[in-house]
């Protein structure tokens, strides 16, 4: 049985189905769910309204040190988390592609990775998490019990993207979505500072052809297993990405 301080990581690039199914394990297990990425788009939400310019340290400070955030879990399994921004419910505001995109940039200031990697560990300090990023196994909890990294194909990607925005009943053109997935994932990938990269002794799951409860079957047998001898993650990789 997985102890109930466990954390699990789980990081990959944008569109490759982490958050489903990261609230799908956390609920298989009782765990609480932290959504890593909802904070980023906060804090972009904020810096956007307040037209704070992030290549301005002391004016960044000061914002980052007014920020409080909440995150309220989704009532439902199929529920994006909640936030609250200083109070104000921004769940709805943080969920476009333009707020991604924006998450994507100030997510490369130091400050605001500071700011948000401490508010994570505090949230997770506890155990019983699973927390779902970008360097959640890498930087935020290099120590998690476990650490998977989930990868498609970025067409895939796109096309799941699409299918979710025109279910929340918005318009999505499939090429412009992915334009915007391959940028996202370019800045995450690129930036100098905790970069989206796989932690050594992540497991990588290839989600392009499988389905969301297959994945997370997946990831439930191997956190499930119990492991008394060590051994060398890689030799559990499900199969390689790309
Ligand atoms: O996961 P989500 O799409 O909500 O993340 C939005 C953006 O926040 C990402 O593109 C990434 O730039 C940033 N992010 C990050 N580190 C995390 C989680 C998200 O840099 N742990």
């Amino acid at each position: 049985m997985i102890e109930s301080q466990a954390v699990i990581a789980i990081d990959g690039p944008s569109g490759v189905g982490k958050s489903t199914i990261s609230r799908k394990i956390a609920r298989a297990l009782g765990f609480t769910y932290l959504d890593t990425g909802a904070m980023y788009r906060a804090v972009g939400l904020f810096l956007q309204w307040n037209r704070i310019d992030l290549c301005d340290d002391q004016a960044m400070r000061t914002s980052l040190a007014k920020i409080q955030i909440q995150l309220l879990p989704g009532k439902n399994e199929d529920d994006d988390t909640g936030v609250l921004l200083n109070g104000e419910d921004v769940s709805g505001a943080i969920r476009t592609p333009e707020m991604a995109m924006i998450a994507s940039k100030v997510s490369a200031n130091p400050l605001v990775r500071e700011k948000l990697t401490a508010l994570q560990r505090e949230l997770g300090n506890s155990g019983g998490v699973v927390a779902e990023g970008r360097d959640t196994g890498t930087v935020v909890f290099p120590r998690a019990r476990f650490k998977f990294f989930l990868d498609a194909r970025p067409e895939e990607r796109a096309r799941r993207r699409v299918r979710q925005l025109r279910m929340r009943g918005e318009t999505a053109d499939e090429q412009e979505i992915l334009e915007m997935t391959l940028l996202r994932d370019k800045n995450d990938r690129e930036r100098a500072i905790a970069p989206l990269r796989q932690a050594e002794d992540a497991r990588i799951i290839d989600t392009t052809s499988r389905s969301i409860d297959e994945v997370a079957r997946l990831v439930l047998e191997v956190v499930l297993e119990e492991r008394t001898e060590t051994t060398d993650p890689r030799e559990d990789h499900i199969q390689p990405a790309g």
